[in-house]
């Protein structure tokens, strides 16, 4: 078959032109011919994929959020250029920077990529050689400080570095734990009030010894100022994920703070080689990432907010006169911050456990996601849901669902 022959060929073959695959979507467009065959795939039902609505959290197993128009729109224009990958870096650095008064900033493969990348340019400062030498920590400072309560998972980023981590719980133990050795102070904001020592002490002790400090705010976009908060309170280094409440691309976050230690940090990272060369991020995600930003400080929260408001009441309303229904609506102080109500039942009327529940709203049609399904921080057992990832409408799907479950359920 002739090149122009093959190319009508896989127009007119769908599945044919899904299997070769993008390749020749470049070569189609020189020959002045469109691939219809890539139109209007439903890649969720060709691939056998479930679909489900997420009434949990920006969870990283669930794909955390859904990108707005706006975000995937800068997908779709970034592909269409070359750009030179240190210059989109910097542009896009610089208007994140000042969006969240930071003195410089760069887009990460997400948080973990923002801890790892940070603690690096820590570590090595501008040194090329140091840049090469890591995870072997030599010569360099490679203990990194934090609260024991901090350490919930996420601070194993800091690792892949070779740093070692010295857990602490008081004042008096920073203060006997701080040495030539120290590189830096780690605080993770989720965990602020599990903690002996706030914002305050961890910078002051920073300042006091001359010791970087770093927080962690991977899913606390809300409320927004937390993306200058942390800026102006004086942390050297602030991380947050790109894909979770700001609905950016989920593979994308932010490195933000000090000018030499985000160009150090830059260093371990593509397009140099250094341990975060594996952490790339595409030039249409770095767009993404600044449009998702923008839009996030932009957008009407207090709209926004009775909009979870309202949704919310569409579900405790249709579910609050069943007998023996328990419903209490809180607020998360800090992550995910948002109305999640707290649903438990009293087990002598209503016949199915927490963990019965939430399978049977997963298994149901449409499928729905939703959080706990056994005993919550202490809290009856039950389940937990929020609505601030649910699409206009879906509200009152996850409504009709959970009362038909809990009706049925009833004794
Ligand atoms: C999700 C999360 C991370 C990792 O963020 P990614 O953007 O998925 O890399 C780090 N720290 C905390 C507290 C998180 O919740």
């Amino acid at each position: 078959m002739k090149r122009r022959d093959l190319i009508k060929f896989l127009s007119a073959a769908p599945l044919a032109g899904g299997m070769i695959g993008t390749g020749l979507t470049t070569q189609t467009a020189v020959a002045g011919e469109t691939l219809a065959a890539s139109a209007g795939r439903d890649l969720f039902k060709e691939l056998g994929l479930k679909t489900f609505i997420n009434a949990s959290c920006v969870c990283t197993s669930l794909t955390a959020s859904l990108m707005p128009p706006e975000v995937t729109q800068a997908i779709v224009k970034g592909a269409e250029e070359f750009v030179l990958l240190n210059d989109v870096l910097d542009k896009v650095g610089e208007k994140i920077a000042e969006l969240c008064h930071a003195e410089a900033a760069t887009v990460t493969a997400g948080c973990w990529s923002a801890l790892v990348q940070g603690l690096a340019g820590v570590m090595t400062g501008m040194d090329r050689k140091k840049v090469m030498q890591l995870p072997n920590v030599d010569g360099m400072r490679y203990e990194v400080i934090l609260q024991k309560s901090h350490a919930n998972g996420y601070h194993q980023a800091l690792t892949n570095t070779g740093a070692k981590l010295i857990l602490v719980e008081t004042l008096e133990e920073v203060e006997a734990a701080i040495n030539e050795k120290t590189a830096m102070l780690w605080f993770l904001n989720r965990e602020l009030n599990k903690g002996k020592l706030n914002y305050e002490q961890w910078l002051a002790l920073g300042k006091k010894h001359n010791i970087p400090t770093m927080i962690d705010i991977a899913s606390d976009a809300h409320p927004v100022d937390n993306l200058w908060k942390f800026n102006d309170m004086g942390f050297d280094l602030v991380a947050i994920s790109g894909g979770k409440a700001m609905r950016g691309p989920q593979s994308a976050g932010i490195l933000m703070g000090k000018k030499d230690l985000i160009a150090a940090a830059r260093l371990s990272a593509p397009p140099n080689s250094g341990i975060c060369r594996g952490h790339k991020v595409n030039k249409e995600e770095i767009l993404a990432m600044y449009v998702a930003l923008e839009r996030h400080i932009k957008m009407d929260h207090e709209k926004e907010w009775k909009m979870w408001e309202t949704s919310m009441a569409v579900i405790v309303n249709s579910i609050k006169g069943i007998n023996g229904v328990e419903t209490e609506v809180f607020i998360p102080e800090i992550a995910n911050n948002t109305p999640t109500l707290h649903l438990s039942w009293d087990s002598n009327k209503i016949k199915m456990t927490g963990k019965q529940l939430k399978e049977r709203l997963w298994n149901g049609n449409p499928g729905i996601e939703v959080m706990g399904g056994g005993t919550m921080g202490g809290k009856k057992d039950g389940i937990e849901l929020s609505v601030w990832q649910l699409k206009p409408g879906q509200e009152k799907i996850v409504a009709g669902r959970v009362k038909e479950e809990l009706m049925k359920a009833s004794v």
